[in-house]
Formats: structure tokens, sequence, C-alpha cells
């Protein structure tokens, strides 16, 4: 049921519940949008009639309209059609329940909804996540502040890949764009893959729920408006334990599960009955995405971190800092054997312990975070992080390190925690 057209420069007539799906598949390519009639949206935030909108390399969009539209794009190269099949009424559903959570927990004085998104890869949890927080700040005269949390530490969401983050929802995201980022909390964590250090990832998750919930006993609007969780689409052994926990952490109310039936059928055995457990349809349109579309995904991430989008052009520093200026270190130490471990020592401890880096080499190309903690006599693994530099030098004879970062001048004082995550920045 879907029309497949080859176009370049293109109108579209849209009846009521459709959408036009389109990618930008090629570098340097991009692609205008425009709405002439009617009423659209792109996963959930309105288009504003006569504005153009233009997507880069790597835009996978869906316009869709309840009420029926038609559209211009230009400089499509590729493949766009128009889909008449969507799970759009569904997703609107979900969020007219919440909505009734949010007007109930108003009424009675308790916590509004905590949502969990949750399902294998590429199934489209994170637009859906976009979907419901854009209907509910959309709905500006009820004052809605849902939290958006991400614990993808793949993707790096709310800040760079390595972290999990939150931020507070007050509008509907600008179309080209991700949620405005005022504020944000993110917690560092190192890795882009939940198992390397399961310790870690959960003694965050743990923190960040208790600091959230805190946060929502202190603001009555955040409070009623709720949480939605992003998850990973780890979900077989180890990463459903890890959903489990999240769950509990966060006093989960409602879990929505995109296209697993027996993901769905896990958590209804497995969660309290005053848990709501939904199975929801994917998508059609959700497109797959490989390793290496994964990794470039990551990289533009970090890249827009330092230099900003074309919407939003930043300028970044370089600055070079002495070896022994530079207070380094990485969370997790390498394991030991049983025998050599001390008695009052576990395994658990070592991951979530604070190791000092000699600054070298082994730093080239790594990511560093900011620490809000300024001594370790602080709890600097649950502390969360101001923001990022990047090695892009390392001078073994003069003893020095180049960093790129938004900040004209490291300050002195700081804690750095390196990241697996490296950058090459072609830029400098
Ligand atoms: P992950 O496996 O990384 O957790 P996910 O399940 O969160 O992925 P999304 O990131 O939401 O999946 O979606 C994957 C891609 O599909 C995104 O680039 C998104 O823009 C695109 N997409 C989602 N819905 C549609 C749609 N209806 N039509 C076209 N593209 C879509």
């Amino acid at each position: 049921d879907s029309v497949e057209v080859q176009i370049e420069d293109q109108e579209f007539q849209l009846e009521p519940d459709n959408e036009l799906r389109f990618e930008v598949e090629n570098k340097n390519e991009t692609v205008v949008l425009e709405l002439k009639t009617g009423l659209a949206e792109i996963f959930g935030t309105e288009l504003v009639k006569g504005k153009s909108y233009t997507f880069h390399f790597g835009a996978k969009i869906a316009v869709f309209t309840w009420q029926g539209c038609s559209l211009k794009l230009r400089g499509k190269k590729g493949i766009s059609y128009i889909s008449k099949e969507t799970p759009m009424m569904f997703y609107l559903n979900c969020h007219a329940s919440l909505e009734q959570l949010r007007v109930k927990s108003e009424k009675e004085n308790i916590r509004g909804p905590v949502t969990m998104v949750v399902g294998p890869t590429d199934v489209g949890k994170s637009t859906l996540c976009r979907i419901l927080l854009n209907y509910s700040a959309r709905m500006n005269a009820l004052g809605r502040r849902p939290i958006y949390v991400d614990l993808d530490p793949g993707q790096g969401q709310i800040s760079v890949p390595g972290t999990i983050g939150a931020v507070m929802v007050e509008r509907p995201a600008e179309v080209e764009e991700s949620f405005s980022q005022a504020a944000p909390l993110v917690y560092h964590y190192g890795h882009t893959n939940m198992s390397i250090n399961s310790t870690l990832y959960n003694t965050l998750i743990s923190r960040m729920a208790e600091v959230i919930h805190q946060r929502m006993d202190e603001n009555p609007r955040i409070n009623c408006s709720g949480l939605i969780i992003n998850t990973c689409g780890w979900v077989k052994g180890k990463g459903y334990q890890h959903l489990t926990h999240i769950a509990l952490a966060f006093e989960v109310d409602v879990i929505l599960v995109l296209d697993q039936e027996r993901l769905y059928n896990e958590l209804v055995r497995d969660m309290p009955v005053f848990v709501k457990v939904v199975l929801l349809p994917k998508s059609g349109g959700v497109v797959e995405r490989n390793n290496k579309f994964r990794l470039e995904g990551r990289e533009a991430r970090i890249r827009e971190y330092f230099y900003g989008s074309p919407r939003n052009v930043l300028h970044p520093h370089t600055c070079e800092v002495r070896f022994s200026d530079i207070k380094v270190y990485r969370i997790g130490s390498p394991p030991i054997p049983n025998t050599l471990m001390p008695l009052d020592m576990q395994k658990t401890d070592l991951e979530t312990k604070l190791e000092p880096v000699t600054p070298g080499l082994n730093m080239m190309h790594h990511i560093l975070a900011l620490s809000f903690s300024t001594t370790v006599e602080e709890d600097v693994v649950r502390t969360t992080v101001a923001g990022f530099v990047c090695v892009t030098n390392v001078d073994t004879s003069r003893q020095m390190l180049t960093l790129l970062s938004p900040q004209p001048k490291p300050l002195p004082e700081t804690i750095y925690l390196m990241s697996d995550v490296q950058f090459m920045d072609n830029n400098a």
C-alpha cells in the first residue's frame, strides 16, 4: 500500500493519516521541504506553512498529516514515498492516556506518569519518545514540563556518546534539531556499550533516578508531567536485567514495548501488577541502521557538540596543557585475579573505582569529561559532568596535551574523566 515514486523537485498530496517518507542519502546532498497547504508534523513537531526546512545527510524523515496536506520537496534525488499505513493513531492514544494520568496526578498531588520505551534496535524508540514529548509540549496552555531521560550511551542524544542524560522539555523540538539543551543532567559512563561496565551503568542509573525524583518532589509542574525514558536496544539476557533495573530505579508506571511480543510477555510476567505494559507496533518507515551508519552517527554527534550544526555554528578553542597540570582519571580498574584481590574488596568495587591515568599517547583522540567535582574526596563517579574536551595531540617530548574545547581555557582544578570514546578532529 505504499506508492513509490522517483522524484526531483516535486509536489505531494497527502490524504488524512498519511505520511511522506524520505531520506537524505548522500553526503553533501540537502533536501528542502515546504508545507504548501493543510497541516503536517514531523515526529510530533508542527510545520509552519511556507517555511523552508533543510535536511542534511543521514536524515530519515516522515512528514505525517492528521488532516491532509500538500508538500513540496526540493533537491531530493533518491526514493521518497507516501505511506497510508502508520502507527500514529496508537501513538496518539498513548499520549492521550499519559495526559489522563497527568491530570489525575495534578488533582491528587501525586507523581505523574513515568514511562519507559523499550524494544530491540531500529524499531523507532527514540522517535516514539520524541513524538510523545512533542505532543505534551504542544499543549502549552497546560504548561507540561516532562523530563526526557536517554539511557542509551551508544547514541548520546542528550550529550555525547558514552554518556547518559536527562533534559526538561518545555517546548517542541525544532524540526531539524533535537530538544533544546538548557542545563541537561549528564553522567559520564565512558563506553558506548552497557555490557562493558554493567556495575557502573547500574550505579549511574540509580543515582540519576534519585536526582530526578528529588527534582520532581521540588517542582509540581515537572512532577505531574512525568518522565519519558528512552532505553537501548539490547533486550536479551543481561540487557533485559538492565531494563528491569531501570524500571525499578525510576519506579516506572508505564512500559511501552515496540514490536516484540516476547519482550512484552517477559515484562508482563516480571513487573509488579500496577505497572502497565503496552505492546505497540513499529512504523514500517523506521530505517535499519548498520554499524557503519551508527559509528558515523556517533562521530556526527561529537562533531556537533564542538562545532555546532549548520543552523547553529560553534567555534571551539584549542589549548595546550602541561601533563603535570592536568588531573585525569578513569572509572573502573582492569580486573585482578581473585587470589590478588584484597579480602575486603568485591569485583563490583573495582568497576566503580576512580583510577588515575598518567597523561601520554594513550589519551590521543579520547574524549575527556569535565566533572563537577573538584576533589577526589567527593563522589566523583556519581557526580554529573559539565562538558567535554577532546585530546587532539600528545607531545611527549614537551610533555604537553592539546585539547579541543568549547571553553577558551581549562580551569586548573578540573577533574577530567577519560572516556573510551574517541573522535578524530578533521577540522583541526
Ligand atoms: P536504536 O536501535 O538506535 O535504539 P530506535 O529504535 O530508537 O533505534 P529510531 O532512532 O527512533 O530507532 O529510528 C531509526 C531511524 O528511523 C531514525 O533515523 C528515524 O528518523 C527514522 N524513522 C523513524 N520513524 C520513521 C518513519 N515513520 N519514516 C521514516 N523514517 C523514520
